[in-house]
Formats: C-alpha cells, structure tokens, sequence
C-alpha cells in the first residue's frame, strides 16, 4: 500500500466509530496467518483480539481455506428463497446438534446485528399470534447487541447514546446491570430490581433479551450464572421469551461452548455469529425452539417476516461448517483453559499498579480495567511497537486471542499489556 491509499483511506472511508474528521490512525495489513497479522512494512503482530471474538481458529487456516475454495468452485451464492444447498443443510445440523436441545429451527441472516433483529422480530411475532401484542423487550444496562435499531434500542442507553435517537427509537426496560461477579458469592438482593421492574411490566414484555454471563462491548464484565437460572425460572413463570445473545460468547470463549453452559439453562431464542464462520466470513444464525416457530408460523402472517438477499450464502454457510467440525474434533476447550491459565498468571499481578482498577479473567478472555481512558492513539502505536495487536477502548485492555496462540505469543501479548499499564502516559486525566 502506498502512502496515497493511506492518504485516499483517511479521506473516504469510514472505520468503526471514527471521526471523518479527526480520524485514528489506521494500520495496514497485507496478509494473516496463524495468530499473526503482517503489515505493509513487514512486520509481524502477534494478534491479541481474534478479530473481535471472531478468529477462534487463527487465520488463513487451511482446513477453512479448502472449505471455501471447494465451495466456490460449485457455486459462491444462491438464494435461498424456494432454493436449499448441502451446505445450508450440513451447517443447520451442526448447529440443531450443538445448541440445547429445545433449539431446533434455524434462520440464517448476515450479521450478529441482523441475527438480534431476528429474534426480537420473532419474539414480537410470536406474541402478535398469539393474540396478545407485546412490544417490550427486558434487558439490563452494560448490555451491547449490536449497531441496527432494534440491536441498539436494547445496547446500554448511555454507552450508545440514546439521547441521539430520542423519539426513534423504541423505549425498553433497563434494570441495572449485575454487579455479582462470577467468581463472586451469589448475591440474592443483586437480582431485586430486574425481578421487580419484570412484575411491574409482566403483561408488556415480549422476551427478555441478554448476553450470557460475559457483557462484552458494555464493558467486558463477567456476571455470576445465577442469574441466569433465576431469569429462565422467571420467564418460565410468566411466560416471557428468553433471547439469549451469544453472538460473542458462543463456541468456546468463555470455557464453556455457549455461556448458557454455565447455567445449565436454555433459552427460547439464541443468536450466534463472529466465531460462527472460524473469522473468514459474514454469517450469523438465530436459533429457536419449535414452539416458538410454530406459534409464529400458524399467526396471521402465515410465516415469519424475513429474508435477507444473501441468506443462507453457501460460501459463508461451507466455511462455519467447517469451522464447527474443527471445534468438534480439536481441543477447544484444553486450549481455552491453558489461554486462561496463562492469562490471569500473567495479568493479575498487574492488579496492583497504580493505573489498574481491576483485572479479570474468564475462559480465554483476559481484561484489565484501568482508572482513567486510554489514550487509544498512543497506545495503539505502542503496542504496534511492541510487535502486538491489541485495540484496547475507554477503560479497557483486553485480550482475546485465537484459541491455537502459543504461549510465547500470549507471553509477548501479556508483557505489552504489563508495560503499557505501567506509563501513565497512555492514560487520559
Ligand atoms: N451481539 C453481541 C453480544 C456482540 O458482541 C456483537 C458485536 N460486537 C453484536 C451482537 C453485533 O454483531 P455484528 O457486529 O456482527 O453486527
């Protein structure tokens, strides 16, 4: 890449949450491999964030490689309306196989943001037919489902800026979020307002949507598993759907395959996505029990009101099925502990620098949680520097690296970390 597609990039195309203005600086990666990202210039990172959630498997794999090639040499896309393929066919039975047992019908959408619009579609669908409207949905604050309306109508009301939408967006209920750890005593009084803002709005909640004991985008905190029970128990007795989001937490990252895992519990609805193509393609999947899928089907819609352009894409659908074979067959969860070993070794002593307010460890995700924001520029440059690739935001460093790193990799991944936090120069005042 030349200096003038640097230049044309700052100039015309829009990052995550940048300004076009006064845009970050932007780092130019030519290929991947492995738990190793190369620039323009040569160097290599060791890569700390699997591509937000994504890359479990590393990259340019090439297992997933030769799923993708065979595949497009038979077709790369093809709709799905009226129309199935092998691969759809062979991904949703994995999926039907792997999730809990009441999930069984599958809707493949594009993105985690379109698989959270699907389950909040179905769970106000599935009250329309039963004859009894519903349009709120229950969640708590910290929450992130993704940047869609309907995802962002329930995402944390400050982190996402809700005054930006007033008047648009759909009013929900926010209880406040849990402040039981996972590693914490349950806490009964933690779950007291949720329970009590549920009865006070009982007959208006269509589901009650969440992430499964790890809030990620929110703020990255581990909540005990309890609530879960306690929630399922109480959708259970009034009837409200459960939508579980696991679109950042499903397959493996946590310890667990799904985060429900943890709680011994299954939800009504499940989203899924990132993790779900192994990191090389687009594709998400919302997961329901047959009630709820029949209820939808035999309402006054006669079917379920969505169909996206690219569903079902046979090259995105090829490439996850093949990555849940990998999960099927490897050692995910050997990898995710010895991850998680290392992880809270190497980053808990940090606990005790001045920048730190805490450090927490679950599965195969590592956080440190400083007193004052990052200076993400600064910081970004350092970890460049150091040979890491690691985007830490607001308050938070984290690390989430692919499940086959090595532990030198994660070894140089954690001392940048312990470095940085040690400068008080990459911490804003
Ligand atoms: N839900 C959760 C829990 C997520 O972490 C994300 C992505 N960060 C989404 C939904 C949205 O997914 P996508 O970015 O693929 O639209």
């Amino acid at each position: 890449m030349t200096p003038a597609d640097l230049t044309f990039d700052q100039q015309h195309i829009w990052h995550p949450y940048t300004s076009m203005t006064r845009p970050l600086p932007v780092y130019p990666v030519v290929s991947a491999a492995g738990c190793e990202l190369q620039l323009a210039d040569g160097r290599q990172l060791v890569d700390g964030m699997s591509s937000w959630w994504a890359a479990i498997h590393g990259y340019n794999h090439p297992r997933l490689n030769q799923a993708m090639k065979t595949q497009i040499d038979r077709m790369s896309h093809v709709m799905f309306g009226g129309i199935t393929h092998p691969s759809a066919v062979a991904l949703c039975q994995k999926l039907v196989a792997m999730t809990p047992e009441p999930l069984e019908c599958v809707f493949l959408a594009d993105s985690g943001s379109v698989a959270v619009e699907v389950a909040m579609k179905m769970a106000l669908q599935y009250w329309h037919a039963k004859g009894e409207p519903r349009q709120r949905f229950l969640t708590f604050r910290h929450g992130y489902h993704g940047d869609t309306f309907g995802a962002m109508s329930v995402c944390d009301p400050d982190n996402s800026m809700h005054s930006l939408w007033q008047g648009y967006l759909p009013e929900h209920l926010f209880a406040p979020a849990p402040q039981c750890g996972f590693e914490d005593d349950w806490d009964e009084m933690d779950i007291v307002p949720f329970a009590r803002l549920m009865a006070a709005h009982r007959q208006e909640i269509a589901a009650v949507i969440l992430e499964p004991v790890v809030q990620g985008a929110g703020g990255m905190r581990f909540y005990h598993p309890e609530w879960l029970r306690r929630i399922r128990k109480m959708c259970e007795r009034e009837g409200i759907l459960l939508i579980a989001d696991e679109i950042a937490t499903g397959f493996g990252r946590t310890g667990k395959f799904f985060a429900c895992d943890h709680a011994g519990i299954s939800p009504d609805i499940m989203c899924l996505g990132k993790a779900l193509t192994g990191g090389t393609m687009t594709l998400s999947a919302t997961l329901a029990t047959r009630e709820v899928a029949e209820t939808i089907s035999d309402g006054e819609a006669g079917c379920f009101m969505h169909g996206p352009t690219f569903m079902g894409n046979p090259l995105a659908c090829a490439v996850a099925a093949e990555s849940l074979a990998l999960l099927d067959e490897g050692c995910w969860q050997e990898q995710v502990q010895a991850i998680g070993e290392q992880l809270k070794s190497g980053l808990k002593p940090l606990q005790q620098c001045e920048q730190v307010a805490d450090v927490r460890v679950l599965g195969a995700i590592g956080v440190v949680e400083t007193h004052h924001p990052v200076d993400m520029a600064a910081l970004q440059a350092f970890f460049v520097d150091q040979g890491v690739w690691i985007r830490p935001f607001g308050r938070l460093i984290y690390l989430m690296p692919p499940y086959v790193i090595a532990s030198e990799q994660l070894a140089k991944l954690i001392a940048a970390v312990s470095a940085a936090v040690k400068n008080p120069a990459f911490f804003r005042r």
